[in-house]
C-alpha cells in the first residue's frame, strides 16, 4: 500500500486557482510531466503578500502514475449511545466551550445535560434583528447569548496560538464532520462565516441528541446548591433544582451574573488583566491596497486581513478579531450599554474591514476600583460600556470618531458611512476612556499607521466600547483535576472562567473538562 508524497511549491494566485495549470507546476516542480501524476490534493495553504508578486505557499500531497491511490481518511469520532442509567454530567452554557464538552462527555460514555439561558440559532436570528432595527437588547437571547454561544453570529475564525496541532486538527476535523466546509483543514487561518455557522452548531445539538444527551434552551443557571463546600445541583429559572455527579460551567464571559452569584457565596474567584478599546472599519477595498500592495485585489485573492501589534508604555496595543468584509455588531447583553464586536459572512463580501483594537487593561487602570475585589475589572467594563451608552444617546448608537479627529483629538463633525447598523452618534474617545488607556489607543494607531501607510484614511472611523474581548475575571481550578479548589463538582470552563480567548481554544478547554470530570467519576466509582 503507498502512501502520498508531499511537496511545498509557492504558485501566483491565478495558477492556485485553476486545477490544470496547477498540475503543470506541481509536475514541473517535481520534475516529471503533467502525465506522469495521477491525483494531488492542497493539504495546506496560505498567502505569502510581503513580496510584490503574491504568491500561494501550497503544501501538496500527491501519488504519481502507477501507484495505487489510497487517500488517507481521518476517523470519524465514535459516539457511546447513552441511558439515564449512565453518570450525569451538567453542562451550563452551549458555546463552544459546553457543545465540544457535550460531545466529548458522549465519547467517553457519560450523559450530558446541556443547559442554556438563549434559544435555539433559529429563533435567536429574530432577537439579532430587534436589537438591529428597533434598539431593543433581550438579556437573554442576543449576540452572546443562545445556542452556539458569541461565536454563532461571528466571523468563525478558527485559528488559535494555544493548543496542541493535533488537538487543534482535531477540533477543526469535529466542525467538518457537523458540515463545515473541508477548506478548513487546508488554509493556514481557516474561517466558517456567519451564514454557515448556525447549521453547524445545529447538527451538533442533533448529534448530542441522538446519542442520548439532552439540551435544554431557555433554561438558565440562577443559583449553585452548595452543600460542605460540594456543588450538589444548580438552581434553574428561580424554580427547580437539578441534581448532577459534576458541573461543567462554560457560560461565558458576558454571564455577570454568574460571577456576581459565585462571589455572593463566596466561591473564590479571581481578577485576571483583560484587554479593552475600540473597534476600526475602513473601507475594504483600502486594506487590500494596502496589504497586496495593488490597486486592486482581483478575482483570485481573498479579502485581506491584517494583525497588528505594537508596545506603547511597555504595554501591549493590538489588533484582535479582524473580520475582512465584514459588519460591526451590536453585542450589549443588558439594557443601558452598548458593546461592540464585528462578524463575516463566509465569503466576506461586505464592503467594509474592521478590527477590534484593544489595550492591556491591570491593576494601574484600576485604582477607583479595588474595593470589588476580584470583580473589579468586571465592574470597569460595566462603566465603561453604560458610559457609552449615555454619551451615545441611550439607545443602542455607539460613540464614534474618524481616526484623523481621534488622533488629532478633535470631536469629528461628521462620521462616515459604516457597517454598525443600529447608527452612531459622534463623540469623543476621550471622553470615554481613562486618560493613560486613550493616550496608548491614540499612540498605537499612529505607530499603526507607520506600518500601513494609509491606516488612518479620512473614512477610517472607530467605534467604542470594544470591550468582551477577554474576561475579566477567572474562577480558578486545580491544574490536574481542573476541579474548583474550594468547591469540588465545579469544573470551571472555556473563555468566562478564564481558560479560553476563542472558539477553538474554547472548544478544546471544553474537551479537557469532559475528560477531567470523566477522571473525577471513574475515580468515585
Ligand atoms: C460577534 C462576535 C464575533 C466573534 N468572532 C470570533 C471569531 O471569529 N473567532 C473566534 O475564535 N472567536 C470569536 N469570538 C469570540 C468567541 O465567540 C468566544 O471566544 C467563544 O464563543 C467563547 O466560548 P465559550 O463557550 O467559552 O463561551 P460563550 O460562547 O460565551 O458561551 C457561553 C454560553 O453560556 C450561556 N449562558 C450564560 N449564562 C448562562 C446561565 N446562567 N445559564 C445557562 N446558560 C448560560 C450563554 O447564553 C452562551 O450561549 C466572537 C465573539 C463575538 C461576540
Amino acid at each position: 500500500m503507498s502512501s502520498p508524497h508531499h511537496i511545498d511549491i509557492r504558485v501566483t494566485p491565478e495558477i492556485a486557482h485553476q486545477p490544470e495549470r496547477l498540475k503543470a507546476s506541481l509536475a514541473e516542480y517535481i520534475g516529471i510531466s503533467a502525465e506522469e501524476l495521477s491525483e494531488f490534493k492542497i493539504i495546506k495553504r496560505s498567502i505569502d503578500a510581503r513580496a510584490r508578486q503574491i504568491k500561494y505557499q501550497l503544501r501538496i500531497a500527491y501519488f504519481l502514475r502507477d501507484e495505487s491511490v489510497i487517500w488517507p481518511s481521518q476517523q470519524p469520532k465514535e459516539y457511546q449511545q447513552v441511558t439515564d442509567q449512565d453518570p450525569k454530567v451538567l453542562v451550563v452554557g452551549s458555546g463552544p466551550a459546553g457543545l465540544f464538552a457535550a460531545l466529548k462527555l458522549l465519547e467517553e460514555g457519560l450523559k450530558p445535560i446541556v443547559i442554556e439561558r438563549g434559544k435555539d440559532v433559529r429563533s435567536r436570528r429574530r432577537d439579532l434583528a430587534k436589537i438591529n432595527k428597533e434598539h431593543l437588547v433581550n438579556p437573554e437571547s442576543n449576540y452572546c447569548f443562545g445556542e452556539g454561544g458569541a461565536g454563532t453570529y461571528s466571523d468563525g475564525k478558527l485559528y488559535t496560538r494555544s493548543g496542541h496541532k493535533k488537538t487543534i486538527e482535531g477540533i477543526l476535523q469535529t466542525f467538518v464532520e457537523h458540515c463545515a466546509n473541508e477548506d478548513i483543514l487546508v488554509d493556514a487561518h481557516p474561517h466558517i462565516g456567519t451564514n454557515k455557522l448556525p447549521a453547524i452548531i445545529t447538527n451538533m445539538r442533533q448529534k448530542i441528541i441522538d446519542f442520548g444527551g439532552e439540551v435544554h434552551f431557555e433554561t438558565k443557571l440562577t443559583d449553585f446548591i452548595i452543600e460542605k463546600n460540594v456543588l450538589q445541583g444548580i438552581e434553574i429559572n428561580n424554580e427547580k433544582i437539578i441534581y448532577a455527579e459534576a458541573c461543567i460551567l462554560a457560560t461565558g464571559h458576558s454571564a455577570r451574573d454568574i460571577f456576581y452569584a459565585l462571589h455572593q457565596k463566596h466561591v473564590k474567584l479571581e481578577f485576571k488583566t483583560f484587554a479593552m478599546g475600540v473597534r476600526v472599519e475602513h473601507p475594504q477595498a483600502l486594506i487590500d491596497k494596502i496589504q497586496y500592495k495593488t490597486p486592486a485585489r482581483g478575482e483570485y485573492l481573498p479579502p485581506s486581513a491584517y494583525s497588528l501589534v505594537e508596545q506603547v508604555d511597555n504595554k501591549g496595543v493590538y489588533s484582535f478579531c479582524m473580520c475582512p468584509g465584514g459588519i460591526i455588531a451590536p453585542c450589549a447583553t443588558s439594557k443601558g450599554e452598548v458593546v461592540t464586536n464585528g462578524w463575516s459572512p463566509s465569503k466576506r463580501n461586505n464592503p467594509y474591514a474592521n478590527s477590534g483594537i484593544v489595550v492591556t487593561i491591570d491593576d494601574e487602570e484600576l485604582h477607583d476600583y479595588q474595593h470589588f475585589g476580584p470583580l473589579r475589572g468586571l465592574k470597569f467594563q460595566e462603566d465603561i460600556e453604560k458610559k457609552c451608552w449615555r454619551l451615545a444617546g441611550e439607545t443602542q448608537n455607539v460613540p464614534a470618531q474618524r481616526l484623523q479627529d481621534f488622533i488629532a483629538k478633535r470631536k469629528s463633525k461628521s462620521i462616515p458611512k459604516n457597517s454598525y447598523q443600529p447608527g452612531t452618534t459622534s463623540v469623543e474617545m476621550d471622553l470615554i476612556f481613562p486618560k493613560a488607556m486613550t493616550n496608548r489607543l491614540r499612540q498605537g494607531f499612529k505607530k499603526f499607521t507607520e506600518k500601513m501607510k494609509g491606516f488612518d484614511h479620512p473614512d477610517a472611523v472607530i467605534l467604542a466600547p470594544e470591550s468582551r474581548t477577554s474576561s475579566p475575571v477567572r474562577i480558578p481550578r486545580l491544574d490536574d483535576t481542573l476541579e474548583h479548589p474550594e468547591l469540588s463538582g465545579l469544573f470551571p470552563c472555556g473563555e468566562g472562567a478564564g481558560y479560553a480567548g476563542g472558539i477553538v481554544s474554547a472548544a478544546i478547554d471544553g474537551e479537557r473538562c469532559a475528560l477531567a470530570v470523566k477522571q473525577a467519576i471513574t475515580k468515585t466509582t
